[in-house]
This record gives C-alpha cells, sequence and structure tokens, in this order.
C-alpha cells in the first residue's frame, strides 16, 4: 500500500492515539506531538480526483496561535459503485439532481418503520454548495417537532462549535444518517441505517463538499463501514469517496462529558484546516 503524506506548516496534535479497545478518554490530557508536522495517509489505490466544486472560503478565524505540529494516521477509504453501474440506473434517487428533490424522497419514504412512528421527516438543511457538511446520528425530539436537524440542545452546542471555527449554520450542511426520530431516541437499528444511507450518500454525491465531520460513531460507522471504537477513529484523516472525513464526538456526548469538549475542539480545528486547503 502506498503512502502519501501531506506536510502541515503549523498544526496541532488533537491528541495522542487511543488504544484499541479504550474508549476515548477524557481523562488522560492529549499530548503534544514533536517533530515534523506530516499527516500520513494511506493511499490504498490511486488517489480519487478531489472534489470539483470549489467552497467558499470564509476568513480564518483572527489569531492563529503559533501550533505544534500535527500528526493523523492512515484512515479508511470508502470508494462506492460508480453511479452509473446499471444497478442504480432505475434507482429514483440517482435521478434526483436536487437536494429539495432528496428531501421529498425522504419525506415521502417508508423503507424502515421510523417513516410511520416520526412526527416530521429531517432530511437536513445549510447550504447546497457547502464545502464542509456535519453528519449526525439521527433526529430527536425537537428535530422531529420541526423538521430541522441539531436544533436542540446538542444542536445549539454545535452551533457554537461550528461558530468557533467561523463557520454559521447557514454556510454548511448539516444532516444525519437517519432522516426519521428512533422512537425514545433509541440508537439507530442496523436495518433502518442500511434503508436510510442511500439518501446520505445521494446528498454526499451532490453537494461534494471538501471535508465531512462525522459527529459520533454511528456516523462514523455509517460514512466508513467501519466498527472501530471513536478512539481509534479520531485523530486520522479519512477518505469517504476521495473526501477528507474527520471523526469526532457527538454534542450530545459533550453535554453529558464536557471533558471531551477539549479534544473536540482540537479534532473541528483540524477539518477547518482541511476546508482552508492547509492539509490535503
Ligand atoms: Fe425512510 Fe430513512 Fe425515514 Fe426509514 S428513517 S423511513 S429509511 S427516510
Ligand atoms: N442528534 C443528532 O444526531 N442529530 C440531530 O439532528 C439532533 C441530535
Amino acid at each position: 500500500m502506498g503512502e502519501r503524506e501531506v506536510v502541515l506548516p503549523e498544526a496541532k496534535r488533537p491528541d495522542a492515539k487511543t488504544k484499541k479497545g479504550q474508549e476515548p478518554d477524557a481523562k488522560a490530557p492529549r499530548g503534544q506531538v514533536k517533530g515534523g508536522a506530516r499527516v500520513a495517509e494511506a493511499v490504498a489505490q490511486p488517489a480519487p480526483a478531489s472534489p470539483s466544486a470549489p467552497a467558499p472560503t470564509p476568513a480564518a478565524p483572527a489569531s492563529k496561535p503559533k501550533a505544534a505540529p500535527l500528526h493523523l494516521e492512515p484512515g479508511l477509504t470508502v470508494e462506492a459503485p460508480a453511479a452509473s453501474s446499471d444497478l442504480f440506473v432505475s434507482d429514483p434517487l440517482a435521478q434526483v439532481a436536487t437536494l429539495d428533490a432528496i428531501a421529498a424522497l425522504v419525506d415521502a419514504c417508508r423503507k424502515c418503520p421510523l417513516g410511520h412512528s416520526r412526527t416530521t421527516s429531517v432530511p437536513g438543511e445549510g447550504n447546497p454548495q457547502a464545502g464542509f457538511v456535519c453528519v449526525g446520528e439521527a433526529p430527536g425530539a425537537t428535530e422531529d417537532a420541526t423538521g430541522r436537524p441539531f436544533v436542540g440542545r446538542a444542536g445549539v452546542l454545535l452551533t457554537e462549535i461550528l461558530k468557533a471555527i467561523g463557520f454559521a449554520r447557514e454556510d454548511v450542511f448539516i444532516c444525519n444518517v437517519l432522516k426519521c426520530r428512533p422512537p425514545n431516541n433509541r440508537d439507530p437499528e442496523p436495518l433502518e441505517v442500511q434503508a436510510c444511507s442511500p439518501y446520505l450518500h445521494r446528498q454526499l454525491d451532490l453537494i461534494r463538499p471538501r471535508v465531512i465531520l462525522a459527529l459520533g460513531r454511528p456516523a462514523a460507522h455509517a460514512l466508513l463501514g467501519s466498527t472501530a471504537s471513536l478512539g481509534d477513529l479520531r485523530g486520522r484523516l479519512h477518505r469517504y469517496r476521495g473526501i477528507p472525513l474527520i471523526v469526532t464526538y457527538h454534542p450530545a456526548a459533550l453535554l453529558r462529558n464536557p471533558h471531551w469538549k477539549r479534544p473536540t475542539w482540537d479534532d473541528v480545528r483540524i477539518a477547518r484546516r482541511i476546508f482552508d486547503g492547509e492539509a490535503v
């Protein structure tokens, strides 16, 4: 397997690598790494073309503290079948060309039981040309009532996190793996994820962002086809169909455990730097 290294001019190590099997550690303070600022990126096959749609580049945060070098471990790479593959030609989802059209399909969808139990579908919202996409797990109660993603307590925190890296909500696109709320916010069932994921894949196909931020393990698993722990997924540069993907904590987890805010801050700053073209 080839390896491509991308040098970062100035960077901060998000965390020391968590040992296999360990849950990510609020306890252990994240160390900084000395030595060459490098992102090591596994390239299993020729690197896919970079996302074509140029995204707007908001001004970087005013004061840029001198940061220590960044070292991201190689991550997972997901490649999908070509959209033109025979399997997909009769799929209505493959034909739709706008996010609004996807939202209409989602609203009519009853492919899993959640389509019957939910109040309002929550397809996602934001800039259809966003360079930065946040993917969460599933709508909660407030989202189910309003049809909008991340508008409850976790959403308020996500909005703050985005603001801290220079984004307004409307600059980015925010969505979830599941488009309908699981009863009592229970974890998504694998069959629900399987039924619903094509909507997310098509959304990302149309948006072609510069970077994807996966919020929490279910989002990372759905996007990367991985079953690794969050600790193993964080601090690495992943690729989703060629698009750089960073994994961080879900904002709802941060509400339960504020110790994770600091490492989340490190993760999202890396995502922002990738968006800015510094890292890839
Ligand atoms: Fe359809 Fe997804 Fe809603 Fe299930 S959760 S009914 S697959 S839109
Ligand atoms: N949690 C999520 O994962 N998504 C939302 O939209 C709200 C809370």
